[in-house]
């Protein structure tokens, strides 16, 4: 997991990396076919800047911080994949330069993070909740936080000090980042915390220990609404980059890049055509001297 508190990192190197990358003609196949499907929602004006010709990519391999080898593309050869920024899977947000997403089975829980600054807002509309409590909640629960009417929440995108983009829920509609962080006022947060430290003592597994150093933080700052620290549910997947090889263009120089048709099929599938008519030749063969015959 990347750390904002840990120290510089030193600069990752170029170097050769064990293994062997994947056959330059698949990757070229699959990019063609993926940028064939993406160029039919995209103005052909446009092409050039978010649906580049295969021939504009060089191949690199990465090493990750957690060992694993994957495969890269850039567009040009000049900046190493260390130095250029990567999204999160799935048309995520852009991950500090230099990280990628590794998942891995034993990777940690989603830490708290500060907000460092705000970027964009939008508004989702929600459906009444349902009368029924979901199974996570009991019915008491239920009756006090359920919706009976449609309603919208105002989400902003926060950057917080990982440098992770997270999706936090507005005080209220109307709320925007300068109004400020709303609080609690004080005679009513040292009930809460009275309150609190009691429910705590009298059932210590209540809350996690990173959800009770949460709680802690936040009572003791007044409640604030937003919360100033937010879950960053890419920290633990994020990785950093810490060496890379060159591996070519997708396109070799001086080679045109040629539609999927024509790209040079492999051995096998030649031998296996020639199989077919060499069968069907002799099926042929066997029907024209049985015609003479007749
Ligand atoms: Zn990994
Ligand atoms: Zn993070």
């Amino acid at each position: 997991m990347t750390d904002p508190a840990e120290a510089v990192w030193p600069p990752p190197s170029p170097r050769r990396l064990p293994g062997r990358a994947r056959r330059r003609t698949d990757v070229l196949r699959e990019y063609e076919k993926f940028n064939a499907e993406r160029r039919r929602r995209i103005l052909p004006v446009l092409w050039p800047f978010f649906s580049p010709d295969p021939d504009q990519y060089f191949r690199w391999r990465v090493q990750l911080d957690c060992t694993c080898i994957t495969e890269l593309m850039t567009p040009g050869d000049q900046t190493p994949p260390s130095e250029r920024q990567w999204h999160a899977p799935g048309d995520g947000e852009a991950l500090p330069p230099g990280q990628l997403c590794c998942r891995h089975d034993d990777d940690g829980h989603a830490p708290y993070r500060k907000i460092a600054a705000w970027r964009d807002r939008r508004e989702i509309a929600f459906p009444a909740d349902p009368v029924e409590p979901p199974e996570w909640v009991d019915a008491d629960v239920w009756a006090l936080i359920r919706h009976d009417e449609p309603h919208t929440s105002a989400f902003w995108k926060a950057t917080l000090d990982c440098g992770h983009v997270e999706d936090v829920v507005a005080p209220a509609l109307e709320w925007k980042p300068d109004d400020g962080l709303r609080l609690v006022d004080t005679a009513r947060v040292k009930e809460m915390t009275e309150e609190w430290e009691r429910l705590c003592a009298s059932d210590p597994t209540l809350q996690s220990e990173r959800e009770r150093e949460h709680t802690r933080r936040m009572l003791a700052a007044g409640w604030p609404m937003p919360r100033p620290e937010q879950l960053c549910y890419t920290c633990p997947h994020a990785r950093r980059i810490v060496a890379y090889q060159r591996g070519g263009w997708l396109v070799p120089r001086g080679l045109k890049p040629q539609p999927e048709s024509q790209v040079q099929p492999s051995r096998v599938t030649l031998e296996r055509r020639l199989h077919r008519v060499e069968a069907e030749a002799e099926h042929l063969r066997v029907q024209l001297a049985e015609r003479d015959e007749g």
